[in-house]
This record gives C-alpha cells, structure tokens and sequence, in this order.
C-alpha cells in the first residue's frame, strides 16, 4: 500500500524513471509490493522510448540480448490485456556486399540456435524480398520473418494501466535529486525528488542514459554506461513499401537502415552510434543526409524531403550486455538500464526478471530455458 503523509510518500520500492524499462518494472511488482514510479519529466516515456525504430527483431544486440528477446516472444505474440496486437508482422533483412558476407553467414548461423528460421539470402532473392535493392551493392542478406513492427505507446500503456491496476503511483515532474539509505534501524531509502520526498525499501534504477547518474545520486557506484546518440527521420517515397521488409545495411561504410511505414513513407537512420551526455537528445543535420546518401546508394530510391526528424540515447554498459540485477555493494538497489537497441523488444522479459528478483524467485523458465541466467545480467559481472 502506498502511504502518503503530508509530507512523504511511503511505499516498498521506488522505480526511478517512466520509459519502457520503469513501467515494464512497475507492471511485474506492483502485484505484491507498493510501487511510486518516478519520472523527472512532465511526460512519461518522453526520451528514449519514444524515439525507437519500434521493431520486434530477435537476433539483434548480441547473445544476451536475443535471449532476452525470444523470452518476450510469447507476451507479444498473446498481447495480454492489450486492445490488439502488440505486434504487426514485418520481415527484418540484414544486408551487405561481399566484404560483409563472412560476417552476416557466421551470424546467421549463430542466430539460428536461438531463432531457427534466421537464414541467408542471395542473388535475385533479395531484390524479390525489396525490389529497390541496387544487386551491383548488396550482394547478400540475412532474413528474419517472424519479426515484426512494435506499437511502442500501445505496450508502454498497457504496463502503466496493470500498474496503475494494482495501485502503484505515478509521479511525473518528479526528479530524484539523491538518496540516502540509513545503516541502522529501517534501512529504508530516504529519496529526496523535485515532488517531495519519499522512502522506500528498494529503488530500481530504470533511469535510462542518466542510470549512471542517479546511481551516483543514490551514493551507489556507476557502472560505466554510455548513452550513443542516433538520428532517425521519415521520408516520402513515390513506391508503395508495404510489402518490403525492414532493411538494414552493415557494409562498411553504408550502415543505415529504412523501415516501410503506411502512407508511401520510410522510416530511416544511419543507424549510427554517438557519444553523448545523458540528454534531450537532437537530431544532426549530417546524420540525416549521411543517411539518405547511403539509402540511395544501397538502393534505388530517391529521397527528396524529409518530414519529420529526432534522436535518442542507446544507453549501452562497457560489454553492451544489459544491467539488470542487485547492486552488491548497497542494499536495496536495482539496476535495469543498458538496453542499448533493444529496450522495447526485451521489456516483457526484462520486467519478468525484475519481478523476480524483488520476490527472491528464480528466473521464469521462459528465460532460463534459453540459457539465460542473472549472473549474465549482474550490475558487477
Ligand atoms: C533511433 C532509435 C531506434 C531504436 N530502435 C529500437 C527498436 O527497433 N527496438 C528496440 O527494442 N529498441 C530500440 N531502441 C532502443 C530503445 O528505445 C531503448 O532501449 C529503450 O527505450 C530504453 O528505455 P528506458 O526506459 O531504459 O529509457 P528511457 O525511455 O530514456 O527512460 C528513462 C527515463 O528515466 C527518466 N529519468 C532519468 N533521470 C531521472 C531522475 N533523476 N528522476 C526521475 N526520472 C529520471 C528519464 O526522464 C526517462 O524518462 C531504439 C532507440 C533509438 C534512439
């Protein structure tokens, strides 16, 4: 139960920041704990998580991360409690030339021991899956067809209202500023925010780019992220894309991707990865038209406006593997931060393994069944 005086707000666990890891969190313990989500902004979901490419893709981020990945399969698939599915069928295609191909064989065939269906493409197959594919540059793919197209706002609000439905709070404009966690007595957290205080047993750190910075607000040591600037816009085009898969270059020198989206319009990014402070990040001007010199030279499109244009923070720890588990070294904090590209997919498993943990219950078998273990995910591996 949420206990509100007129001074401080008192619950058991206290999850800093309202993107998709905070709410995905909030879902998962709100059933047995009394949760206060906090966001510094005036909005939920304001940064990172509303600026995503919104693809379900599982064999993306590394090992790890399609673990975590395939585990969410089955949430997306059955959309429990959504109004409709979560996910819309759209193929993934990696792409390259031949400097590549080494590269894109040996991942597909990793991928495959996870994701079976992964396989290479080549020759006129490719531009059978993309008809604007120029074959004198991509010369081989990697296809993925049970992925898909993410409603990002559609999952975020359905881990709102089961939170809300099991009465957790949601405070926006509510900034943690620090924390202190007394030694003797209580042990609980006293959290001072830009809304007033509030104590609680446990904080979960879901702050995105800024993790490291409320760590270190919290007295908790950081675990060394940093947040990578990418710029994505939308594009006209005069072909109908509907029936073309998200495509995505890895040659050197030509990464980009473009998504079809409804209305004869692109999706597009250089896909790049740019230092930054933790931010209301920008989109660049060069990324834009770095990016739509690579899609036409990848491709046979042409792209002459642009419509709308933003960026945001992959916030990636030092081996790119996310950060979810118990700081050893202070009691009662949670890390769930270093979701890198792959925050939204990984969200329904990531929330099962933050339940899981405040409940001191093993791992879902959905997760462990794939290998996955919480040493893998330990804030101090
Ligand atoms: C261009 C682009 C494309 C992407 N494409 C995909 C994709 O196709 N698929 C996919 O799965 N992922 C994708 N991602 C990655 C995905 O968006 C992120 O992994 C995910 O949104 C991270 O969610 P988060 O909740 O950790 O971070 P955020 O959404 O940034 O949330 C963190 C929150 O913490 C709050 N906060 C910070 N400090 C404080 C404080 N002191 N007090 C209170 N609140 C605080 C912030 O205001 C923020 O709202 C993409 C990202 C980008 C930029």
């Amino acid at each position: 139960m949420v206990v509100s005086t007129s001074n401080t707000t008192a619950v058991d666990v206290a999850i800093i920041g309202g993107g998709i890891a905070g709410v995905s969190a909030a879902a998962a313990i709100s059933p047995t704990h009394a949760v206060a989500l906090l966001e510094q902004e005036g909005e939920l979901a304001y940064h990172t998580t509303s600026r995503s490419a919104a693809i379900y893709v599982e064999n993306e981020g590394g090992p790890v991360f399609h673990r975590l990945s395939t585990a969410s399969r089955q949430f997306f698939d059955e959309s429990p409690g959504a109004d409709a599915p979560l996910v819309t069928p759209l193929p993934v295609l990696k792409v390259g030339n031949d400097s590549v191909s080494d590269f894109l064989v040996a991942e597909a065939e990793a991928a495959r021991k996870i994701t079976p269906n992964v396989r290479t493409v080549m020759g006129s197959e490719l531009t059978d899956l993309c008809p604007v594919l120029d074959p004198d540059v991509i010369t081989i793919g990697v296809y993925e067809d049970s992925s898909g197209s993410v409603d990002v706002m559609a999952l975020h609000q359905l881990f709102l209202r089961t939170a809300r439905a099991n009465n957790a709070l949601i405070q926006r404009s509510a900034k943690l500023l620090s924390a202190t966690r007394a030694a003797t007595g209580t042990g609980r957290w006293k959290i001072e925010t830009t809304a007033g205080p509030v104590e609680a047993d446990v904080i979960i750190n879901c702050a995105g780019a800024w993790g490291d910075v409320v760590a270190t607000a919290c007295g908790v040591a950081p675990v060394g992220l940093t947040p990578m600037r990418r710029t994505a816009f939308t594009a006209p085009i005069a072909q109908d894309p509907s029936d073309w898969p998200f495509i995505y270059s890895f040659t050197e020198d030509l990464q980009c991707y473009f998504k079809p989206e409804a209305g004869n319009q692109l999706l597009c990014s250089l896909s790049e990865e740019n230092p930054s402070d933790p931010t209301d990040a920008r989109a660049e001007e060069l990324d834009v038209a770095l990016a739509i010199d690579r899609i036409q030279t990848i491709s046979t499109l042409e792209l002459r406006s642009v419509k709308t244009t933003w960026a945001g923070l992959r916030t990636f720890a030092p081996d790119r593997n996310p950060v979810f588990g118990w700081d050893d070294s202070v009691d009662g904090f949670m890390w769930m931060v270093g979701q890198g590209g792959c925050g939204i997919v990984t969200s329904p498993a990531a929330g099962q393994v933050a339940g899981a943990l405040m409940r001191e219950e093993s791992l879902p078998e959905n997760i462990t069944e794939l290998g996955l273990t919480t040493d893998q995910l330990a804030p101090r591996r």
